[in-house]
């Protein structure tokens, strides 16, 4: 199956300042990256987002306030995660639209996409829109059940948000716990409401956690669930600030382990569609978003030697991981508690 690979060079005017995180220099990185290894199978030029479609995740106005930048502090602007930047508007369009564009194809991979904490009338967490909200929303005029994972270190809290009350979406979230980390949400008994209630799953982890138990709570918890639900289509946010060289988080990931997630989730649905996310080491994210690329497209990178390196490097810590083991023993525990009427794990 053919895999499109989303991009522009105008998703380097997505800026956040020199000392921001959220470094456009990631993507270029990125698409660099999967040139230099010749596994680009075909290449789909990224188009800015009609506003129309903006509607789809955001109010009226909140849309007219990043357009306009009028009174921008009010919608959660001018803080050091999200400063008010040039051409904030023009720029965020690139993205969502890279997103949308995706929902034409069987596969596809949008690295600029992702940005899941946007809340309909607030920017938060380095993120101006929605992609992943805009992106289902379309999805949802084609598919009547789309699984929605989310694998960066953070809680997926913008898209929970936008679909806390609908039983077609599957949300799936697995994250360094909000008792350690930002945004502070995505405990286990958050599950949705009304007809939604049993459609958000979240699994919280511990700091140092390792490939070995995320690798085993992913199996024995998104694989099932995700085969109960039977989706049509996965959108799936492939944040790398799980790996244990990021700046901005906890957990002990490697690219391995990274990886072995990926090759995990090709067996959920033939129709896949994944975007970016978090992930601040700019070693890492090209290597990581490259291999997530090539095992979409069944032509694995052979990073032996890196892998080598970061298993010894992980090892020194390992005592460490015991207490995140503990962590996802009673994470499993409680969410078994929560679901078990929903869904069979
Ligand atoms: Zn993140």
């Amino acid at each position: 199956m053919k895999t499109a690979f989303l991009y522009t060079e105008n998703f380097m005017k997505y800026d956040l300042g020199e000392n921001h995180p959220l470094n456009p220099v990631r993507l270029k990185k990125t698409y660099d990256m999967i040139k230099k290894y010749n596994i680009l199978d075909f290449y789909v030029e990224a188009k800015p987002v009609s506003e129309h479609d903006l509607y789809l995740a955001h109010s009226k106005e909140y849309i007219e306030a990043v357009k306009t930048e009028k009174n921008l502090e009010m919608y959660g602007f001018g803080t050091p995660d999200n400063p008010i930047f040039k051409n904030i508007f023009e720029s965020s369009l690139y993205y969502v639209g890279a997103s949308v564009q995706c929902s034409g194809y069987s596969r596809a991979f949008n690295i600029s996409g992702g940005l899941h904490h946007a809340k309909r009338n607030r920017a938060s967490g380095f993120c101006v829109f929605n992609d992943c909200v805009v992106l289902i929303k379309k999805l949802l005029e084609k598919y009547r059940r789309v699984a929605y994972i989310d694998i960066d270190t953070h809680h997926g809290d913008g898209v929970q948000e936008a679909f806390y009350t609908d039983p077609r979406i599957l949300f799936i979230s697995i994250h360094e716990s909000g008792k350690f980390l930002f945004p502070g949400t995505g405990d286990t008994s958050e599950i949705g409401i009304g007809d939604g209630r049993g459609t958000t799953i979240n699994i919280p982890l511990a700091p140092f956690t390792t490939d070995e138990i995320y690798l085993d709570m992913f199996r024995k918890i998104v694989l099932p669930i995700t085969k109960d639900f039977d989706p049509e289509i996965i959108v799936t946010q492939l944040g790398i600030d799980t790996h244990y060289l990021d700046p901005l988080s906890h957990l002990y990931l490697t690219l391995k382990g990274y990886g072995d997630v990926i090759r995990e989730m090709k067996k959920i649905s033939k129709k896949w569609i994944a975007l970016g996310g978090g992930g601040y080491n700019l070693e890492t994210v090209p290597r990581a978003w490259a291999l997530a690329y090539s095992i979409m497209r069944d032509v694995d990178i052979d990073f032996t030697k890196i892998y080598e390196e970061e298993s010894k490097e992980v090892k020194k810590y390992k005592d460490l991981g015991t207490n995140a083991k503990y962590f996802a023993d009673v994470t499993y525990k409680n969410l078994k508690g929560e679901i078990s009427e929903y869904f069979s794990i």
